[in-house]
């Protein structure tokens, strides 16, 4: 940079001008000058980098009164102002436009640069599974749609041989900004939608969008017993960033459909089983479907109407932790009905033998009414 060039000739305004006049000056000539324009000329490039140098110190109200009282006769205009330049200053210029915005922006107030890499946005899939399938680990493969940058246009939204430029209107905001009074207020750039870029000739793939959806088949590994709710994650799975963002994750939602017949509570599995009172009596080894197949069950002999019986193992295995769940087995004993005439003539045997021993709990039941009535007299 030419050491006695006039900061003020730089930016082509009078040492006289106000802050504001300053900052409009410098807006057009980084637009002018911004490589999207000048596709990257060299001396374009330093021409900019002349006009950042340039409005960093005269933007600066301090700075530039000490610009103004020991000028450049020295030979290193900046030399005394490295400090407050910092390490940004020299550093922001390879990434184009943007790096301007976000020096002057961010020096004034926190505005962003609306065209920035933004992160695609993570999807969410429910995946309906059945109790047995969750009881191994298990790979499922599912399609779903999401965003993928346009290969056409490799994500830009311009048509082939073009480029999108910096919106004209917001300086590549996405903001547009209008003084009232004291007050300063901003709102999205009506021009590009707060984007910050305008497309002159929009990709005819992606209507100038940059991305187009498509569809996307993944294997989800699934572990061995999920439930209703879990999210499994899998990173970069999501839709594609803008202007070079980071993907987004998918997340799968894991949903159990309801079964007919089992129940789950936590690693255990529950469900109910009818059997004769004969078999409640005499004992019986009765089939029970399990998650994995057909178990046979064991139901020892007095067994209760609503006894609990376990099927040690049958459940789950918990997500946190060794422990394997059970199957549990409800008891409903059916009580016989709609009976023949033998039949009858048997049961009304079996119950003129009937003693305390045989029925414990209903000798029980009679010595309190007993008792009871004993009471009232
Ligand atoms: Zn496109
Ligand atoms: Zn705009």
């Amino acid at each position: 940079m030419p050491a006695a060039k006039d900061l003020y000739e730089i930016l082509g305004v009078p040492a006289t001008a106000s802050q504001e006049e300053i900052r409009k000056a410098y807006l057009k000539l980084a637009h002018k000058y911004h490589p999207d324009k000048t596709g990257g000329d060299k001396e374009a490039e330093d021409k900019l980098k002349e006009i950042n140098a340039a409005y960093d110190v005269l933007k600066n109200p301090e700075k530039r009164q000490q610009y103004d009282r020991f000028g450049t006769a020295d030979g290193q205009p900046f030399g005394g102002f490295e400090g407050g330049f910092g390490g940004g200053f020299e550093g922001g210029f390879g990434g184009g436009f943007g790096d301007i915005f976000d020096m002057l922006f961010g020096q004034q107030g926190g505005r962003q640069r609306a065209n920035r890499p933004q992160p695609g946005h993570d999807l969410e899939y429910e995946l309906l599974l059945t109790m047995e399938e969750v009881v191994k680990p298990l790979s499922k493969k599912i399609s779903f749609a999401r965003k993928e940058n346009c290969s056409d246009c490799n994500g830009s939204g311009a048509a082939r041989g073009s480029r999108p430029e910096t919106c004209p209107d917001c300086q590549g905001t996405g903001q547009v900004r209008s003084s009232q009074g004291f007050f300063s207020m901003s709102r999205p750039c009506a021009r590009c939608s707060g984007t910050g870029l305008f497309i002159a000739k929009p990709c005819q793939t992606c209507k100038g969008k940059g991305q187009v959806r498509s569809k996307r088949d993944v294997s989800v590994n699934i572990p061995a017993g999920v439930d209703t709710g879990m999210r499994l994650r899998l990173a970069g799975e999501g839709e594609a960033g803008l202007r070079g963002g980071p993907r987004g994750d998918l997340y799968i939602r894991i949903k159990i459909a309801p079964h007919p017949f089992f129940e789950r509570v936590n690693e255990d599995v529950y469900c109910t089983a009818t059997i004769s009172f004969t078999q409640a009596a005499l004992g019986a080894t009765i089939r029970v479907p399990t998650l994995t197949g057909m178990g046979d069950l064991k139901v020892p002999p007095g067994t209760q109407s609503g006894a609990k019986l376990r099927l040690r193992g049958h459940g789950y295995l918990a997500m946190h932790g060794f422990r394997q769940g059970d199957q549990f087995v409800l008891i409903h004993v059916e009580t016989p009905q709609k009976l023949s005439r033998p039949q009858r003539e048997l049961l009304e045997k079996l119950e003129s033998q009937g003693n305390a021993k045989t029925y414990p709990k209903r000798a029980e039941y009679e010595k309190t009414i007993e008792n009871l009535r004993k009471q009232k007299k």
